[in-house]
């Protein structure tokens, strides 16, 4: 594989702008997948529960009908991008200074590339028919809560799709601290648990406020208190064993372990690495994060309804009970003056860091970057994983990159401004993608 190839994989997936902004009408991913039947050199079964958000599954039948079946699924949308503060057009898909630049570079049209390649040696025989199916999903709807991509999917065509292991995102570069380089592997995600606050009082003239029942007061001192507010603390299975994996020095290791050290480890932190500091931040606490307020129509009006929307995450071990109790306590007396509705429940979810996919991520490691310190991580934010984790099919994201970006830099691309992968990279992911799947079919068979 021409590293090359799969820059213009990526570059055409960029062009296509699967601009996912959250309304059925966006996404447009049926641009990408054409492309991937250009690639792929041919169509494979389209799904399509809105006109122009499709999805596309592939499959190489394996030999032996009850052996386990992996799939590499990829999502084809992207978040919006202004172009305000990028140095290249961010959806130009560009080469400069050997990275690939724009929206998706990293989240994940680079993954779903590398995917692809690597299925493409299956599909065209290249490499001889594996022990069990492989499957290449690329799907819609990601970036807005997978009701037209994997939620529909896993809802309504599981029997098409149904699988023991997945590989997915998040994808994480290296991680280096305490001069200790470890590769990180996704093997569990915190859970969404979105809230609209909403509030109400009575309108009257701006012009004589004295005791007006104001809607925005007390849901601008919930705001301000949820995002000040100490949030509660988990030191999960998950952590431990990612801190364990990184193999820090002792009295380290036990601070990074430590509830009541841990914020203490952050602020430490964050003087070297905002961005290293926020990862901890979010893998130890239930995030919360107050994201839109709305409230009023005119300066001299005195409004008559506020509504708001808070971004919790939770931790395996906490749950809706976690969220709902912590906004008792910061919103205190103003809880009653406050309707609070669920926008989105879904609890963490992880799978275990063992078996034959583990086996073979490690020993893929092992041989092309020569280290066996890969570590089960968490990630904060969503994935499609999770629908697939619900149905007990073991998930991962994983690749390989080289060291031109560094992790905290590499978080801050998602969503974020100047999103680009090196060449290099994409070239290292496919490397590491393809041997993995060569090792995990030679454990099983
Ligand atoms: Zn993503």
């Amino acid at each position: 594989m021409q590293a090359d190839t799969l820059a213009d994989l990526l570059g055409t997936l960029i062009r296509n702008e699967c601009v996912n902004d959250g309304t059925p009408d966006s996404g447009h991913e049926h641009r990408s997948v054409d492309a991937l039947a250009g690639f792929l050199g041919g169509p494979g079964r389209i799904f399509e529960p809105h006109p122009g958000r499709q999805s596309v599954l592939y499959r190489v039948a394996g030999r032996d009908r009850s052996a386990p079946r992996l799939m590499l699924m990829g999502h084809l949308d992207v978040v919006p991008a202004d172009a305000t503060g990028w140095a290249y057009d961010p959806f130009s898909g560009e080469i400069h200074d050997g990275f690939v630049w724009g929206r998706g570079a990293v989240d994940m049209l680079n993954i779903t590339t590398t995917m692809a390649a690597v299925f493409k040696r299956y599909l065209t025989q290249e490499v001889p028919q594996p022990p069990g199916d492989l499957l290449f999903l690329a799907v819609a709807d990601e970036e807005a809560g997978a009701k037209l991509g994997a939620h529909y999917l896993t809802e309504h065509h599981w029997d098409e799709l149904a699988c023991e292991y997945v590989l997915n995102e998040v994808a994480y570069p290296a991680l280096s601290v305490s001069e200790i380089t470890a590769y990180p592997v996704n093997v569990g995600e915190k859970g969404p648990f979105w809230r609209t606050l909403a509030s109400s009082g009575t309108p009257g003239h701006g012009s004589q406020p004295y005791g007006a029942d104001n809607a925005l007061v007390p849901l601008a001192r919930a705001m301000a208190g949820l995002a000040e507010a100490p949030s509660p603390v988990v030191i999960s299975d998950e952590w431990r064993t990612f801190v364990d994996g990184l193999g820090l020095p002792d009295a380290t290791a036990a601070a990074w372990l430590d509830p009541e050290q841990i914020d203490q480890v952050i602020e430490d932190l964050a003087a070297e690495s905002m961005g290293l500091a926020r990862y901890v931040h979010a893998c130890t606490h239930l995030t919360v994060s107050p994201n839109l307020m709305e409230a009023g129509i005119k300066a001299n009006v005195v409004p008559e309804t506020g509504r708001a929307e808070v971004d919790f995450r939770a931790l395996p071990g906490q749950d809706g009970s976690t969220v709902d109790g912590h906004l008792a306590k910061v919103l205190g007396a103003d809880r009653d003056r406050i309707r609070i509705d669920p926008i989105m429940d879904h609890e963490a979810s992880s799978s275990p860091a063992k078996g034959p996919l583990w086996d073979a991520i490690v020993d893929s490691f092992e041989s092309l970057a020569g280290s066996r310190r890969v570590v089960p991580t968490l990630t904060p934010v969503t994935t499609d994983l999770r629908f697939f984790r619900d149905r007990g099919v073991v998930g991962y994201g994983v690749g390989w990159y080289d060291d031109r970006i560094e992790f905290p830099e590499f978080l801050a691309m998602f969503h974020g401004r100047n999103e680009r992968v090196s060449v290099e990279s994409l070239h290292r992911t496919y490397e590491l993608l393809d041997r993995t799947v060569e090792s995990f079919f030679k454990r099983i068979s």
